[in-house]
C-alpha cells in the first residue's frame, strides 16, 4: 500500500511531460496500462474516479450495489457480502485496510456519486490533471494531493 503512494507521487511528478505530450493524446494507452496493472492488484472495474486510497485499496467498484460510503448493512454476521454470499465485504476489506494506510481518516471522505461518463477513463491522468489544476488556483489544495484520486472535480 504505501508503495502505491509512492507510485502517486511518481505520476505527480510527470505532469509537465504530460502535458507536453498531450493529455488527448496519452488518454487510451494510459487507460490500458492502468487497466492492466490496478485490475491484477486490485480487480479495479475503471470507473475513472479512483477512491481507494481512501477506501484502505479495496475498490470500492466491486461492491454489487456500487456503494461508494460504506457497507449496505446487510453485511452478514462473518463478514461476507449479503448479495455475494462467497464474497467477504468490500467495505469490511476497506476499514481493514485503511488502517494500515498513512492517512486512516481517509476513509471517512465522502465520496461523491459515480459519474459513469468517466467510466474506462485514467484515473492517473485525472490525478496528474487535478495537481496542475491546484497548481494553477482552479481547484482548492486539499482536493489535489495524493487524496485527489477520491475527487470528482475534474474530468
Ligand atoms: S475505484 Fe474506480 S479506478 Fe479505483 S480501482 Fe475501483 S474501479 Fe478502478
Amino acid at each position: 500500500m504505501r508503495l502505491y503512494h509512492v507510485f502517486e507521487g511518481t505520476i505527480a511528478a510527470c505532469e509537465p511531460l504530460v502535458r507536453a505530450i498531450g493529455y488527448e493524446r496519452l488518454e487510451k494507452p494510459v487507460a490500458v496500462v492502468e487497466r492492466g496493472i490496478k485490475g491484477a492488484m486490485f480487480d479495479c472495474q475503471m470507473c475513472g474516479q479512483c477512491a481507494l486510497s481512501s477506501t484502505g485499496m479495496s475498490c470500492p467498484m466491486n461492491c454489487p450495489k456500487n456503494l461508494r460510503n460504506g457497507p449496505c448493512g446487510g453485511v452478514r454476521a462473518n463478514m461476507m457480502c449479503e448479495v455475494k454470499p462467497d464474497m467477504p465485504c468490500v467495505w469490511v476489506k476497506a476499514w481493514e485496510g485503511s488502517q494500515d494506510l498513512f492517512g486512516k481518516a481517509s476513509i471517512l471522505d465522502v465520496q461523491k456519486p459515480v459519474d459513469n461518463q468517466l467510466k474506462g477513463k485514467s484515473s492517473w491522468l485525472r490525478v496528474i490533471r487535478e495537481i496542475r489544476a491546484k497548481r494553477d488556483g482552479k481547484i482548492a489544495p486539499a482536493k489535489a494531493t495524493a487524496r485527489g484520486f477520491a475527487s470528482n472535480t475534474i474530468r
